[in-house]
């Protein structure tokens, strides 16, 4: 094969690995800020859940000084009904003071709620802390495991990018260009094998006469697809050994 040509072909096997691999590299600070996204999550619900021990605490101090209220009114209410004159009036006393029993009732209620509730905020704020605990150590291990791989995919990537290099000084800058012409239009893939007499990346035959030169090629020739326009190289398969077709003839007939 010509040699210009078999140089084109490592190179742009260079290049896609290259490029591969700083696919690879670009992709780790999308990794580390899920990573991140992850402990930061567990870190909120800590926060909400901290947030909802103050907010039952607020409303429970209010619901003790509500009761200590329809406490004292009550109290006040008694108080009255050894002062009042009339009936009328000791009836509506005892309406306010039931009613008033009634509201403090409530009010115990709900701060036996509210307490069971603060006892239930609590437990998940401990089991938010547990679970933010373990996050940060997943990530740390996480963190630790891509900035290993980060530096093998960096290192791969700085050898093949140096292959590169060497590989363009050792090329005519005009057949770089045209290379990379046609490279740019074709994701990175400019040098196309024949497989059966057509162009193994558009598909579409190679024309008897471009074949015979394919086969022919000398050492500075370059032919491309007259479909894609890759360059195209042609490796000549060897013939099928005779011996063994007629073995298995043989065989099959056997
Ligand atoms: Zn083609």
């Amino acid at each position: 094969m010509n040699a210009l040509i078999q140089k084109l072909i490592e190179l742009q096997s260079l290049e896609l690995r290259a490029g591969e691999l700083r696919q690879q590299i670009d992709s780790f600070p999308g990794k580390i800020l899920q990573i991140e996204q992850g402990v930061k999550a567990a870190r909120d619900a800590v926060a909400a859940a901290k947030q909802r021990v103050l907010d039952l605490h607020k409303d429970r101090k209010k619901l003790e000084l509500d009761v200590e209220d329809w406490r004292g009114k009550i109290k006040k209410y008694k108080d009255q009904l050894y002062q009042v004159k009339s009936n009328e009036a000791y009836r509506a006393l005892q309406e306010e003071i039931r009613n008033a029993e009634a509201e403090m009732g409530r009010a115990e209620d709900r701060l036996l709620e509210e307490m069971v509730g603060g006892e239930d905020a609590e437990r998940e704020v401990k089991q938010g802390e547990a679970a933010l605990k373990q996050a940060e150590a997943d990530a740390q291990a996480e963190r630790a495991k891509l900035m290993a791989e980060k530096a093998v995919v960096e290192k791969d990537f700085g050898e093949a990018d140096a292959d590169v290099k060497d590989h363009l000084a050792q090329l005519p800058t005009e057949l770089v260009d045209h290379y990379k012409r046609i490279a740019r239009r074709h994701g990175g893939v400019a040098v196309a094998e024949v497989h059966d007499e057509a162009c193994s990346m558009c598909s579409v035959r190679i024309r008897p006469h471009l074949m015979q030169l394919l086969r022919q090629s000398g050492e500075e020739e370059i032919f491309h697809c007259e479909t894609c326009t890759r360059i195209l190289y042609y490796v000549e398969k060897p013939a099928p050994a005779e011996g063994k077709s007629e073995a298995s003839v043989a065989e099959a007939g056997s």
